[in-house]
């Protein structure tokens, strides 16, 4: 989508700091970090929000698990991590491109505000 920011990231028309990339997906750090560790992962095709998913993208999903758990494992994040994904307006999105956060390396409230 020409006038997404996150698929403007996943072209590397806008720098982000990666963590990680691969044909599909993107990880890189989140610019305004809530927890020590902070980074987002996106697939770089786009598709708004969790809310558009249907089974057919069950391997996408599993990938992105299967990288989170991987990424979490190389950053020392043996504590534990919550895995994020904020839909609509209501759930706080603020950039309609699907995206999962994952925060570590502190103390998690639960529930969330
Ligand atoms: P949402 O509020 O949609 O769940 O999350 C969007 C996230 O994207 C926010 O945590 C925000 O800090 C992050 N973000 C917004 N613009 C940029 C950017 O240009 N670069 C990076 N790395 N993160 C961004
Ligand atoms: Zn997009």
């Amino acid at each position: 989508m020409t006038d997404c920011l996150f698929c403007k990231i996943a072209a590397g028309e806008i720098p982000s700091n990666k963590l990680y990339e691969d044909d599909t997906l993107l990880a890189f750090y989140d610019i305004d970090p809530q927890a020590p560790v902070h980074f987002l992962v996106i697939p770089k095709q786009h598709i708004e929000s969790a809310a558009s998913l249907t089974e057919k993208d069950a391997a996408l999903l599993g990938h992105v698990y299967a990288v989170i758990a991987r990424l979490t494992q190389q950053l020392g994040c043996a504590g534990g991590y919550r895995v994020v994904t904020n839909v609509g307006e209501d759930g706080g999105q603020s950039v309609k491109h699907l995206h999962f956060h994952v925060l570590a390396k502190r103390s998690l409230a639960w529930p969330p505000g």
